[in-house]
């Protein structure tokens, strides 16, 4: 028999767990120590567009550029399947759900990230392929799933300003805030392009910066017109009252203050944990601006082996990537966790590729 798997960390979820401790000190104090939660059970959520209005401050754009999604994945398949188009440009490896969303109508191109580049996009080399290719819509996932590879903000307006004949540039920021190009960890984003960028397309995810991927909280920024031909279609109702809560409470300064410090501690952690990863010579470790890394097996070990024994030797989850199209090999994705859950999964990762350990659990 097997004996009973105890998961004690999940580094195959990426998220911040700090968010979520914020996100519920707030969650309890508001909701739950008032009776505003019977209203939040008890009544219809605001439309999308009300939504919009609190995401606006925030992202200091126009609500009518603004789609409130039911999570990042509503807003993925609304997108493609409106506007796509017959041709879909998506490098892998990648968040698959870009291609397993598309409508069968559209045939999906693959723009392959090289391993001798450490999966970075070469943006003059990516360019020059979409103009020779001519697909109607092109995906690019900034910091990318699943090696955190990311596209400076300098050369990501270079892309979308070069591209102005593909029909729509599709760019997904769930990572971006873990990602940064200064010192004092700045969030850049290419929200703010969408108003000069008519075929631009932003969709973001709550779930992994916040925390909170179970309350379905996303949206996607783009032309106007397009999100009212979304909204005329459907849509009206998507969000729930606790997704609702929490865009409202995202628009507070206060609560975007609280959140920011949390949000840099983590980074800071996470830089910390990778260089831990990178000191371990029988991995690789390929660079990451989100909140996990891609590491490749260097030793000759199986990714699946790795993974079963961090799990019943560690109780620590992490993902083998053998199902991930455009990524052959033993590579295996780890997120970081909290700091004292960092230092398990660096003794653990070490411990199993040296194979000293024969620890069963207890
Ligand atoms: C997790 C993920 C999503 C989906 O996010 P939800 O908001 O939870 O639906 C979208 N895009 C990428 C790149 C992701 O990793």
């Amino acid at each position: 028999m097997l004996p009973e798997l105890h998961i004690t960390t999940d580094a195959c979820f990426l998220s911040n767990p700090y968010a979520t401790d914020l996100f519920l000190d707030h969650f309890r104090q508001e909701l739950f120590q008032s009776d505003r939660i019977r209203r939040v059970l008890e009544f219809y959520p605001s439309q999308n567009s009300m939504i919009a209005d609190y995401l606006s401050t925030v992202l200091n754009l126009g609500r009518d550029y603004i789609f409130i999604a039911n999570g990042a994945i509503e807003a993925i398949q609304a997108v493609m399947h409106n506007f796509a188009g017959q041709k879909t440009l998506i490098n892998i490896p990648s968040f698959s759900s870009y291609y397993e969303f598309c409508k069968s109508s559209t045939r999906v191109l693959y723009y392959q990230l090289e391993k001798k580049n450490d999966f970075v996009l070469v943006p003059r080399e990516y360019t020059r392929y979409v103009k020779e290719k001519k697909p109607d819509s092109i995906v690019l996932i900034n910091p990318n799933n699943p090696d955190g590879g990311y596209i400076r903000y300098e050369d990501l307006h270079h892309i979308i300003s070069s591209l102005r004949e593909v029909q729509s540039i599709i760019i997904d920021e769930s990572f971006i805030h873990f990602a940064f190009e200064d010192e004092q960890c700045n969030v850049k984003s290419a929200v703010d392009l969408v108003r000069e960028f008519p075929n631009l397309i932003v969709i973001k995810s709550m779930s992994k910066d916040f925390g909170v991927a179970g309350i379905r909280a996303g949206y996607a920024v783009m032309n106007k017109n397009r999100v009212s031909s979304l909204l005329k279609n459907g849509y009206l109702w998507n969000s729930n009252g606790i997704s609702e809560f929490f865009f409202k409470l995202y628009s507070k300064p206060e609560f975007h203050r609280k959140y920011d410090l949390v949000r840099k501690k983590y980074i800071s952690e996470v830089q910390s944990f990778f260089r831990g990863l990178s000191d371990i010579r029988e991995i690789k470790t390929y660079p990451s601006k989100a909140n996990f890394a891609l590491i490749e097996l260097l030793d000759g070990s199986r990714s699946s082996d790795f993974v079963a024994k961090m799990l019943t030797a560690h109780g620590i989850y992490t993902r083998t990537c053998s199902d991930k199209k455009g990524l052959a090999g033993e590579f295996v994705r780890i997120a970081a966790r909290t700091k004292a859950e960092n230092e398990m999964i660096l003794d653990a990762v070490k411990d199993v590729i040296t194979g000293s350990d024969h620890a069963h659990p207890s």
